[in-house]
């Protein structure tokens, strides 16, 4: 079905005018050839990477088939629509997972590879993309390729991360990787101060696959007080069922005229999350608990009000990693500038496979703000900051930084373009060219 529609994306107030082509299978796909178009999934992306607007969006929500899957490897072949909550539905009780999990399961496989995300294991097991065995595009002058590290190898690196510009993916196969069970043993231990993040994250990264801390960053020690949780699949306890069944979802049925995220709300919710942790424990959760709790919200995103909220996610290399941190929470402090969703971890010293992937060696931090003039300027001097220590802000999240800072932080740009699909165009990439 062909309509014209407002989209937002997941943090910009919007909506914004677009003209929507949703086909129904893979054979309906017809690329446009008499507009820019963008492939776009669940919409998940807070920023502009997933918008065009005034121009075309082809929606790949009902391109969301399995192909195959082989139950001895693990390899499963499906179309780039399909959400990986409906994979981690249907295959983690036949004990397989995906070996890369962001933040939210509403993530189509395609927005998964656009991106290149991230989970809470990088260190570990690199990004989404370092388990995609191959993948088809297809491409506005009509051709389809067939991309692996072994076929068209520098297709299969630039659309890895390449922000959906290279073209639309069509089917993906994915290794995902064998579990025991639903539940995750996990260690949780309170932490004071920036020193006792670093020396808990060291252990944490050493003895677990994924390891990830929850941060107050306008209280305690250097302005900062957080919860480590560092996981790994495990067996449930004796009586439990081996795979606990996905929670029930609540909404936010409406967006309140104003925002909810106010400096009073922010310290309450804060504090109760600090207070609630145990100091030192370890705990058996379900897969949904310990990856996914917002996912228990739908709509969650409705709180900060009809402007919305913007969230800052950059990455410091290590060199510049800790001294960068403590500028970014000076800045925040001086701004009195919390966050609820606060995280801060580690990228492990993996290469990437995309040209213009965003998961790199350092240290990653991310909040989210209500969507403010204030704020908005806030965010210039953050950018600054993590342009002095060399760091990259992730595109995924990005609504507000710098072309300059982009293109310092991709220096591969300039080479992506080669592989760029002429008919595609985003809000993301004029704003990074608008300079
Ligand atoms: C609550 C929450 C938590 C999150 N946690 C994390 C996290 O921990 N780690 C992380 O890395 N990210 C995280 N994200 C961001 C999210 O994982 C990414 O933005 C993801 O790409 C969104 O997927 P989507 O299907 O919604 O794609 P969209 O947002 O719709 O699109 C994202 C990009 O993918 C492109 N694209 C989509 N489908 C295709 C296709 N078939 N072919 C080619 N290009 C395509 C689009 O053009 C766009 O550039 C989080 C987001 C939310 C809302």
């Amino acid at each position: 079905m062909n309509a014209t529609a407002p989209v937002r994306s997941w943090g910009l107030p919007g909506p914004f005018p677009h003209r929507l082509l949703q086909p129904a299978s893979l054979d309906e796909v017809r690329l446009p050839v008499d507009d820019s178009w963008l492939p776009h999934g669940l919409g998940r992306s807070y920023g502009d990477v997933a918008l065009n607007p005034g121009h075309t969006l082809l929606c790949t929500r009902w391109l969301d088939r399995y192909v195959s899957f082989d139950a001895a490897t693990g390899l499963l072949e499906c179309e780039a629509g399909l959400p990986l909550e409906r994979i981690v539905d249907d295959l983690l009780p036949r004990g397989w997972f995906p070996a890369v999990v962001p933040g939210t399961l509403q993530v189509t496989v395609g927005g998964a590879i656009a991106n290149d995300v991230h989970g809470k294991n990088h260190h570990a097991m690199g990004s989404f993309g370092d388990h995609v065995a191959r993948f088809t595009l297809q491409r506005s002058d009509g051709s389809v390729l067939a991309c692996s590290p072994t076929e068209n190898p520098p297709w299969f690196a630039a659309t890895i991360g390449g922000l959906g510009l290279t073209g639309l993916v069509t089917r993906a196969q994915l290794r995902l990787r064998p579990v025991a069970s639903g539940w995750m043993r996990v260690a949780v231990q309170r932490f004071r101060g920036l020193d006792a993040f670093f020396a808990l994250n060291a252990q944490a990264e050493a003895k677990h696959e994924y390891a990830v801390a929850w941060i107050d960053c306008l209280s305690g020690a250097d302005g900062l007080r957080g919860v480590m949780l560092a996981g790994d699949h495990a067996e449930p306890a004796p009586g439990a069922p081996r795979f606990p069944p996905r929670p029930r979802r609540a909404s936010v049925p409406f967006t309140p005229p104003m925002s909810l995220v106010t400096p009073w709300s922010l310290r309450a919710f804060n504090s109760a999350y600090f207070h609630r942790a145990p100091e030192r424990a370890e705990l058996l959760q379900p897969v949904w608990d310990y990856f996914w709790p917002l996912d228990r919200l739908a709509d969650w995103n409705r709180i900060y009000g009809p402007r919305g909220l913007l969230q800052f996610q950059c990455v410091l290399p290590p060199a510049g990693a800790e001294a960068g941190v403590r500028e970014l929470l000076r800045l925040l402090r001086a701004a009195g500038a919390g966050s609820f969703l606060a995280v801060l971890k580690t990228f492990g010293a993996r290469p990437a496979r995309g040209l213009l992937s965003f998961a790199r060696a350092g240290l990653t931090l991310a909040l989210d703000f209500p969507d403010t003039p204030r704020m908005r300027s806030l965010f210039a001097q953050l950018d600054a900051c993590v342009a002095a220590a060399g760091g990259a802000l992730y595109p995924a999240k990005d609504a507000a930084g710098s072309p300059a800072l982009f293109r310092s932080a991709y220096p591969r740009w300039g080479e992506f373009q080669r592989y760029r699909d002429p008919g595609v165009a985003s809000a993301f990439a004029r704003r990074m060219e608008a300079a």
